[in-house]
């Protein structure tokens, strides 16, 4: 039988199906929709399209018929839902966040509505989104994009990559895992979530979990399919009506072979698993029969339902719709396995290597926001800026928390005399990497890294070689995360900057691009605003224990209890030391005890004279020039004393005192890379890390105000979401 036979005998018969029975409940829901004098949307213009009655009227009416509530919230208990606005590819897109019940963080779905890209929009399609928020126990995104006419394509494409970009950035807003991250749609918005996937895949890796395409539009070249054909004149879609959307969807004919559009002809290769639903009763049900073939070609796990004697839009009707809740228990169950299962980085094989200029450095940059000191005498304000795109052994990072460490306070203030301006600080970052090169293997998009005070160094010195790279004797030494190389090209062989920049910008910062290399693994059970000081302070500290061999019943005396000695006491503690922290604060040695140390006033002459020759090692953490004199006849014969706090002159060593008992007066700097993994894995296992206060970024310059006092305790971190309401 012909295509136009066929029309004609439906026509004749007055039904939109020939070889398919629709449901009762289904036939209800449309005979609603009759009720409500629709007139066919491809008679008018896009205008009066849109004022047309929708499925979704069609069932209210259903539900009031039945003397049942309309509101959504008791539709769908457990989800509550606020409408917003989220950047698009040409400015702000109206959109709605549904929240399901619990705690979270929860993982997170952008989903598209459908309208045939000219109708419709996130309040049509309400009751699939909601839904899915409560089968997936998602945070689910709904965003509107730009309608054709007005916008033809590729404009709802481009908001569509937009709008999940800025969403996957800042997940955490929502209260979701930026590591948990999918896409959805219905219809048009089935096809924007493929497009979009193979778009973020096209950047090189995905952080996209999985994407659930529900009657999708794959294809537009070809309207003779099976579907086509025997759904022709279905309700509430036909093939009139998808000829209309065209019409005004297309700008030019060519563009129906748009690989956005044409997804079955599109490069599906490393895709994340698709979930594919399809209506029985729908012209687009053989687009998701090609659609699923073209994915199982290409490699990429595939899983379609087709759901028999139902119709388009049959998926957000399962208040008044059995088989639209068995689809959204499907979709919500396909969902939930993909976020269960570790996000593995998705290379393209065919993929271009990222595309750099004559010196090397990637193209692509990515705008960057953070607080910076344009001089010496000058606060941190708001600043933006530009990162280098990851390169092939690089990771991106979105920064969650960064400590502040006294360093940053020297640096800002140019105390060392180096300082590079603007001058963003930063060396004790934690964060969630967003993407990876296309050679990264230690990390994973998701993965929760630190970053500490180095991001590269020379590699090939024997400090390097050895796993010192914080001693790297390299010609520019190690590239420090913020303030560019230790040695700067000016003071360096050949006046040369190996490293090709003569500034880095650190931590507080949102995003972050570092050699993988670099970033640390921060364990499960360390929360990551705990983890942050550990980065500096913890590995500053822990790295002279150990190299100095402090073991279980020795004696270790600190000195300074500030942010660094209340670590370096719980690392020494944990370490089975017996610990005396000299302080030269009073109310401090209350504090000491609850640690389980022995506290000691600085000034307390009798005190110091009753431990001579007792430790086997000092470490000295106060942050500016102190005198350690009276603190070297407190050593044992052949023990060291060891400054860590303090890079600057200091009072000359009385060596008489160093020479008799032949003691050892040292220094040191940070720690090496393998030695910030240790410190990290030890205070994960013996539950330890420091004292913090989390702190909103507009608030840095306060806190430091109270670091310089000297009268804070512990660590100050700062909560790097806050920069998103910081305004100066
Ligand atoms: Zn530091
Ligand atoms: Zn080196």
């Amino acid at each position: 039988m012909t295509t136009i036979v066929r029309d004609f005998l439906n026509t004749l018969q007055g039904k939109g199906d020939t070889s398919h029975s629709v449901e009762p409940q289904m036939q209800r829901v449309l005979d609603q929709l009759a009720a409500l004098h629709g007139e066919p949307v491809e008679n008018l213009d896009a205008t009066a399209a849109r004022a047309q009655p929708s499925p979704a009227d069609a069932v209210a009416a259903l539900l009031r018929e039945q003397s049942r509530s309309t509101a959504p919230e008791s539709l769908v208990p457990g989800v509550r839902s606020v409408d917003r606005r989220v950047p698009g590819a040409a400015g702000p897109l109206p959109a709605r966040v549904y929240t399901p019940a619990g705690a979270g963080p929860f993982p997170v779905i952008v989903y598209f509505h459908g309208g045939g890209w000219v109708i419709a929009d996130k309040d049509t399609y309400d009751a699939g989104a909601r839904g899915l928020c409560a089968t997936a126990s998602a945070v689910v995104v709904s965003v509107d994009y730009r309608r054709a006419p007005e916008h033809r394509f590729p404009a709802a494409w481009d908001d569509a990559l937009a709008a999940f970009e800025w969403v996957a950035g800042h997940a955490r807003e929502f209260n979701a895992n930026p590591g948990q991250i999918a896409l959805a749609g219905e219809s048009a918005g089935g096809n924007l979530a493929i497009a979009t996937a193979i778009a973020v895949r096209n950047r090189g890796n995905s952080p996209v979990a999985a994407v659930l395409a529900v009657y999708p539009v794959a294809q537009t070249g070809n309207d003779e399919t099976e579907s086509y054909d025997d759904s022709a004149q279905a309700k509430p879609l036909n093939k009139p009506m998808i000829a209309w959307f065209l019409d005004k969807l297309l700008g030019k004919p060519e563009d129906k072979s748009d690989t956005r559009l044409d997804l079955i002809n599109a490069d599906l290769v490393g895709l994340p698993p698709v979930t594919i639903i399809n209506a029985e009763i729908d012209p687009l049900r053989s687009d998701g029969e090609m659609l699923e073939a073209a994915l199982k070609e290409a490699g990429v796990e595939v899983e379609r339902k087709v759901y028999t004697g139902v119709t388009h839009e049959f998926f957000g009707m399962a208040a008044v719709l059995d088989k639209a809740r068995e689809a959204q228990h499907f979709a919500g169950d396909r969902l939930k396995h993909a976020f269960g299962r570790p996000v593995q980085p998705r290379f393209h094989a065919v993929l271009p290597r990222t595309p750099t200029d004559d010196d090397g450095r990637p193209v692509v940059k990515l705008k960057a926001v953070g607080y910076a000191a344009k001089h010496s005498f000058s606060d941190l304000k708001r600043f933006e800026f530009e990162r280098d795109a990851a390169r092939e052994d690089e990771i991106e990072i979105e920064v969650l928390y960064c400590g502040v460490c006294h360093s940053d306070i020297h640096q800002v203030k140019n105390e060392w005399s180096n300082t590079v301006y603007p001058c963003v600080p930063g060396h004790e970052v934690v964060g969630r990497v967003t993407r990876v090169g296309a050679s990264v293997s230690r990390h994973a998009v998701g993965d929760l890294v630190g970053v500490g005070c180095m991001i590269d160094s020379c590699r090939h010195c024997e400090p390097c070689q050895a796993g010192d790279e914080n001693y790297c004797e390299g010609p520019n030494s190690w590239l420090a995360t913020y303030n560019g190389p230790m040695i700067p090209a000016a003071k360096a062989p050949g006046k040369r900057n190996t490293y090709g920049r003569d500034n880095t910008f650190g931590g507080y910062s949102n995003l972050l691009v570092v050699h993988e290399d670099f970033a640390l693994r921060i364990p499960a059970n360390l929360r990551p605003e705990v983890a942050a000081p550990i980065l500096c302070a913890g590995v500053t500290t822990y790295s002279p224990l150990k190299h100095w061999g402090v073991k279980s019943g020795d004696k270790v005396g600190i000195l300074g209890f500030g942010g660094l000695g209340d670590l370096a006491a719980k690392i020494a503690l944990a370490m089975g030391a017996e610990v005396t922290l000299f302080t030269s604060t009073e109310e401090k040695l209350e504090e000491a005890a609850r640690l389980g140390a022995k506290g000691v006033l600085e000034t307390d002459e009798a005190a110091l004279q009753a431990l001579k020759g007792s430790f086997d090692f000092i470490l000295s953490t106060i942050p500016q020039k102190h005198d350690i004199n009276p603190f070297i006849p407190l050593l044992k014969r052949d023990r060291t004393i060891c400054v860590v706090g303090a890079l600057e002159s200091m009072p000359s060593v009385n060596n008489q005192e160093v020479a008799f008992h032949r003691k050892n007066v040292a220094g040191s700097l940070i720690g090496s890379l393998h030695d910030t993994q240790e410190i990290l894995d030890f205070c994960a296992e013996h539950d330890i890390g420091p004292e913090i206060e989390v702190i909103a970024i507009e608030a840095v310059n306060e806190a430091i105000k109270h670091v310089i006092k000297g009268e804070v305790r512990f660590r100050y971190v700062i909560d790097m979401a806050s920069l998103a309401d910081a305004t100066e």
